[in-house]
């Protein structure tokens, strides 16, 4: 097995992978430092974690017939170097695979993908470059964003795209610009995702939070442009 870091795991959700019961994987380490990230502690690939594979393989082993899936989260998981290798192992084990990704890597990602079931893919910020390393704290390369989103749409796998919108970074143009885009890419399902202020926030309030996701007339264009939108609060 390559190197694989987990960082957190949580063992039953219903949320992460659209009506299947998974357990979900957190991978440590993502190359990008978004405002808005809740899970701080998994961006650096070196942090102590305490987490082992094997112990979580044991874990999956015990819930057969009672999880239906796994989903590989992160932080990044086209981080880890034994993604892949992890991936087959639980599939190995009868599960479903669901993947949580900002598409990072395009290369490792078409290598992955026909290992998975459903993708969460994230787009944070309009698609274009200055967008895009603005929201992700100078680190996201945005042609290869598009390139992951290409292979993903061409893949005839199930997906959605999701963006979370913080309005401290995105108004509601910038919203029409990514959906916009994303409609010509061949996006069928889309989310918007509610922004929940993290710790050092103290200046956003709960109606800002509200102001992108409750645009009547925004969400009316998402919901004529995809055949599946909604709003996650
Ligand atoms: S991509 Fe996700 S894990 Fe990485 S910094 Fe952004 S929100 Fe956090």
């Amino acid at each position: 097995m390559g190197s694989i870091r987990i960082g957190g795991i949580e063992k039953f959700s219903i949320v992460d992978f659209p009506n299947q019961m998974a357990a979900v994987v957190f991978m440590q380490g993502c190359p990008w430092r978004c405002p808005f990230c809740h899970n701080a502690q998994l961006q650096d690939v070196n942090a102590e974690t305490n987490i082992v594979w094997e112990k979580f393989i044991d874990f999956l082993r015990q819930r057969k017939g009672i999880l239906d899936a796994v989903v590989f989260s992160g932080g990044e998981p086209l981080v880890q170097k034994g993604l892949k290798e992890a991936i087959v192992e639980v599939r190995g084990l009868g599960y479903k695979i669901g993947l949580h990704t900002g598409g990072y890597r395009p290369q490792y990602f078409m290598e992955i993908l026909p290992l998975t079931d459903w993708v969460g893919f994230d787009i944070k910020a309009p698609l274009r470059e200055e967008r895009y390393k603005e929201i992700t704290g100078g680190a996201a390369e945005v042609e290869k964003v598009k390139d992951s989103l290409k292979i993903l749409c061409e893949s005839g796998k199930h997906f959605e795209c999701r963006t979370t919108c913080d309005p401290r970074f995105l108004s509601v143009d910038d919203i029409y610009e990514i959906a916009n885009s994303l409609k010509t890419m061949g996006v069928k399902e889309y989310y918007l995702q509610k922004y929940r202020p993290i710790e050092s926030d103290k200046n956003t309030s709960e109606g800002q939070c509200l102001v992108l996701i409750e645009d009547e007339k925004l969400n009316e264009y998402l919901r004529q442009n995809f055949e599946v939108f909604d709003v996650r609060k």
